[in-house]
């Protein structure tokens, strides 16, 4: 891929996919992270004269308008962050938008509304996609990557439009895949992946093919409970992916065929329901009872999963060990955190709330070799697949 210094962008349009999808709650940024993360490319493309128009999402509003995923808050953030102003359009097609950029002035900045707010942006159907893609390359002379975290998306923003324009990589897509690069060519070992979270059919898919990659698999978070129930334990109330189960037994027997050691946890705090002060137990992971939710990982398990990362070389970790937005249900996620921290092997953070973790625990970003701002994409990157969002972009 060409990098954006490969532009011409002195008094083009330039148009940036980010990554902008930040946590929120009650209507303020909780971890802005990824605006930062998107900050070297943005400063890099307005000091070289370009007329910058940026584009992103915001959770997952399903193609409609909805108020309270908009990225106002964010352009003002943003706008902090650069320390410039970023105008903010409210719509993403039609003559505003088209205006908003031509009074654009060089180094200037404007940031689309969430453009998930179109339905085509998501839409299976290609042909909806390129209609929206081609309202959208009509603002720009140039298209750049820099939302490393839905590269692995087939969108009108990421893949659709990438393909009308000029196109590059910016900043943040680069210096990921470098390291995600490494780590599916030459990692050093033992390498140890850690998952957890609350997406579980989404990494139920991915462990499979990391199978042939890693030499061990440690397991906690919500995804934890599929797996003990396809070791035959009761989960009670915990999240479960029943009809994921069966797949589970099959990871679980690929895994032995291969040598991969797959560390499930032995002991799980467990609530009555899911709130912060409900009533809590420490219960062994083959008893939990019916009227009882699996909320962390036990103090027996934080002691296993630090041993088993104590000699790994490379760790990669995607997903909270628990309801760590909860103070009651945390300590697994903060254990795991400060084990990573203090290793002198590479370890990589993947995942938003896994990211948003550490530094809520006020961990520096810099304690970690890597701290990417991708989930689901760098997992992707990691079992060896073609993403489509970096494929479409042009070689050097
Ligand atoms: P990431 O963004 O790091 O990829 P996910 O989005 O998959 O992680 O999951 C993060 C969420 O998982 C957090 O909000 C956390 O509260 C939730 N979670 C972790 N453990 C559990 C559990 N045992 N039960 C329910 N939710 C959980
Ligand atoms: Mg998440």
């Amino acid at each position: 891929m060409r990098s954006i210094d490969d532009l011409d962008v002195s008094g083009q349009r330039v148009l940036v996919r980010a990554d902008l999808n930040v946590p929120m709650s009650a209507g303020e940024i909780s971890d802005d992270g990824r605006i930062r993360a998107s900050v070297p490319t943005l400063t890099a493309l307005a000091d070289r004269g370009a007329r910058v128009v940026v584009m992103a999402h915001l959770g997952r509003p399903k193609g409609k308008i909805v108020p309270e995923l908009s990225l106002a808050p964010v352009a003002t953030r943003l706008s902090e962050l650069l320390q410039r102003p970023v105008e903010f359009s409210p719509a993403l097609t039609g003559p505003d938008v088209q205006a908003a950029v031509s009074a654009l002035d060089d180094g200037g900045i404007l940031l689309l509304e969430n453009v998930r707010f179109d339905p085509r942006e998501t839409s299976k159907d290609r042909e909806q996609r390129q209609r929206l893609a081609a309202d959208l390359a009509s603002l720009a002379d140039a298209y750049v990557s820099d939302g490393f975290g839905v590269v692995h998306r087939e969108q009108a923003s990421v893949t659709d439009v990438a393909q009308l324009l000029p196109n590059a990589a910016g900043r943040l897509v680069e210096s990921e895949s470098r390291v995600f690069n490494r780590l599916i060519s030459d990692p050093d070992r033992p390498y140890a992946v850690v998952l957890g979270g609350a997406k579980v059919s989404d990494k139920l898919g991915v462990i499979g093919n990391l199978l042939s990659r890693v030499d061990r698999i440690l397991v906690g978070g919500g995804m934890c409970f599929t797996f003990l129930a396809a070791a035959g334990h009761p989960v009670g109330d915990s999240l479960l992916e029943a009809d994921q189960v069966e797949t589970v037994r099959q990871v679980l027997a690929d895994a032995a065929d291969r040598g991969v050691e797959v560390v499930l946890p032995v002991d799980i705090v467990v609530a009555r329901e899911f709130s912060p002060d409900a009533e809590k137990a420490t219960v062994a992971a083959d008893a939990i009872e019916a009227g009882w939710m699996g909320m962390d990982i036990g103090p027996r398990t934080i002691e296993l999963f630090a041993e088993k990362l104590a000699d790994a070389r490379t760790v990669v970790w995607n997903g909270p060990m628990g309801v760590f937005e909860m103070p009651a249900f945390a300590a697994g996620t903060q254990a795991i955190a400060e084990a990573l921290a203090d290793t002198s092997s590479f370890t990589v953070i993947g995942g938003g709330d896994s990211a948003a973790a550490i530094r809520a625990f006020g961990i520096a970003d810099d304690r970690y070799s890597h701290v990417s701002t991708g989930g689901g994409a760098s997992l992707e990157f990691l079992e060896g697949k073609q993403l489509p969002g970096l494929a479409v972009l042009e070689d050097r």
